[in-house]
């Protein structure tokens, strides 16, 4: 596992606070924040962020922030943000700080929507904002390219009087969206066409989740989102590359702010937040779009958001992904600059490499047949078994074994290949724990299937070894049938086969769906796992590692091994 000082830890975003703290800019206190939107649940993007906010904020002693981001009304509801809230902790991580409804270290942005409105009308007053009506389509064209300095709106140079009091009829429902919209007056020449004077308010006549129909005027993303580091007394806000060409406008934000004198001090020092960005997680064979996850759950494509094969956090969950492994995954990618894709199949070593050191052994199996022991009189037996080999402290079980057992149909062949040392006709195996079984013959019906085993033990080799020591290679994993008790398995594969589902637009992802994503099967698991409860997470000593979803319901996790190797 990843020490604290190896080369991934020490990026820059580290080497920038530790700058900051150095130079005295935090006032004691490193705070970072975890801003989603509550418009749907987290997935393993998401949890990247998670690792990096709520993990900065504890390698310096400080504190991260939840705050929902419900600037946007539409979409956004209470079960996303319980369900977000739940899946952070799952991560294993908790929110500190004040807080700013009773909850410590918990912020809803629409809490600070007055605030923010306020901030408006005050650029308004200093002539920093103005209202405008041109169409989205004029707005556009005014603004321009690039290369070429835009053309001022014909309201750029109108007086604050007016633009206060559009400002207000905005606020008080007298347009219809798109009417009129609030802009801030910067530079319409720049070459960063976000600098050209950008919308900060806009009009729309939806129903806000928490505040109803309080509101008809919303701030955009580029306003809000500072005024909230800000307000918060945020040091250091970091989010996705994608941001930052908008740095600049951040910037802008907290200058005005400042000159508001609306900057929070804390041991003296004015606390002005900073943003810096960070490459993305991109996750190969699947979409992360919260838009593209939702759109797979409407129309049923999956069964859910926690459906096993989802990029989400509640999906990986019932897919029996641990919380460690998760975080071991986003650790090794590290933080950079540099967009990247990784492939899940390192996640999935991360799974494997936790669940190996910690997962209870137990004996599925998975397509059975038949194996009758014919020379089998006494009672039944016990078999003991050790619950983790590589852990001697989980101990030993007992497992039931008598004259029919269940085993996998892979593990026979009538007429064995090169190198089968499994059960075939007059070849000797060890019935795992038990005793060594010699095959004698099997039963086919009509079509020629093999529907029954026949064989007989050697008494002596009761434990699970020949008495005179001789050779016995294959070791096979059994049931038994008495005891044994029936249960589904649940096979997942990749939801998508191709690479990258979007190459061809997000209208048409869902041509590479994986038809066989899921493979639902039924068979037979020791006696012991008729106990097991939802979320707990075993290794089927053949098939791979499970996690029950539902007494006697078994989710595939991964397969024991992988050919994968991370670099
Ligand atoms: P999506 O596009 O998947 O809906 P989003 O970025 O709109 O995601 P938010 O709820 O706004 O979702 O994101 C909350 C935080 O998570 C932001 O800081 C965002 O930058 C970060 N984040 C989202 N996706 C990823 C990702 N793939 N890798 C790293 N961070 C991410
Ligand atoms: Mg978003």
């Amino acid at each position: 596992m990843m020490n604290e000082e190896s080369d991934t830890s020490r990026h820059f975003l580290r080497q920038w606070i530790e700058k900051d703290v150095a130079d005295g800019k935090t006032g004691g206190k490193v705070v970072t924040r975890f801003p989603p939107e509550p418009n749907g649940y987290i997935h393993i993007g998401h949890a990247k962020a998670v690792c990096v906010d709520f993990g900065m904020a504890e390698l310096f002693g400080g504190e991260c922030h939840l705050r929902l981001d419900d600037t946007n009304p539409a979409k956004e509801s209470d079960e996303y943000a319980e369900n977000i809230k739940k899946d952070i902790n799952w991560l294993g991580f908790q929110w500190s700080g004040e807080g700013d409804a009773g909850e410590k270290g918990f912020y809803n942005a629409s809490n600070m929507f007055d605030q923010m409105y306020a901030i408006a009308e005050e650029l308004i007053r200093r002539g920093q904002a103005y209202c405008c009506n041109l169409t989205q389509d004029e707005w556009k064209e005014y603004r321009g390219v690039p290369e070429k300095p835009g053309r001022p709106s014909p309201s750029r140079d109108t007086d604050p009087e007016r633009n206060l009091r559009i400002f207000h009829e905005m606020r008080d429902g007298k347009y219809a969206d798109g009417e009129w919209c609030l802009r801030a007056k910067i530079d319409m020449a720049s070459p960063n066409i976000h600098f050209r004077d950008p919308v900060i308010y806009r009009i729309r006549h939806v129903a806000h989740y928490h505040l109803g129909d309080k509101w008809c005027v919303y701030p955009m993303y580029d306003f809000a989102h500072p005024i909230e580091d800000a307000l918060e007394g945020v040091t250091h806000s970091m989010c996705t590359l994608e941001f930052e060409v908008h740095r600049p406008l951040y910037d802008w934000v907290v200058d005005r702010m400042d000159e508001q004198g609306l900057l929070p001090v804390r041991n003296g020092v004015k606390i002005r937040t900073q943003q810096r960005e960070f490459a993305r997680l991109n996750l190969t064979y699947t979409v992360m779009s919260k838009r593209l996850l939702l759109q797979m759950v409407q129309e049923k494509v999956v069964d859910g958001w926690d459906d096993p094969r989802m990029p989400t956090v509640c999906g990986m969950r019932r897919r029996g992904y641990t919380p460690g492994a998760i975080r071991e995954f986003c650790d090794r990618i590290g933080v950079s600059k540099v967009e990247s894709e990784s492939d899940p199949a390192l996640l999935e070593w991360c799974v494997r490499e936790e669940l190996n050191q910690t997962a209870m052994r137990r004996i599925a199996v998975v397509d059975p047949v038949k194996v009758v022991v014919d020379n089998w009189s006494g009672p039944a037996r016990e078999a003991e078994l050790p619950n983790n080999p590589l852990d001697e402290k989980a101990g030993t079980r007992k497992v039931p074994f008598g004259r029919e057992v269940w085993i996998d149909r892979a593990d026979f062949m009538e007429v064995p290949e090169k190198k089968f040392f499994r059960m075939a006709p007059g070849q000797e195996v060890r019935l795992r724990g038990a005793c060594i079984f010699k095959c004698t013959g099997c039963v086919k019906d009509e079509s020629g299937k093999v529907v029954e085993i026949h064989g007989t033990w050697d008494e002596a080799s009761w434990g699970g070894n020949p008495a005179d020591g001789r050779k016995v290679k294959g070791t096979i994993h059994w049931v038994d049938c008495a005891t044994g008790v029936k249960a589904e398995f649940r096979l997942y594969d990749r939801l998508f086969l191709e690479r990258d589902p979007l190459k061809e637009g997000s209208e048409n992802f869902l041509k590479f769906l994986n038809p066989d994503s899921l493979r639902v099967v039924s068979g037979y698991v020791e006696p012991a796992l008729a106990e097991a409860r939802a979320g707990e997470r075993f290794q089927f000593e053949r098939t791979g590692y499970f996690v029950c979803d539902a007494p006697l319901v078994f989710n595939r996790t991964c397969s024991l091994k992988d050919s994968y190797r991370p670099a």
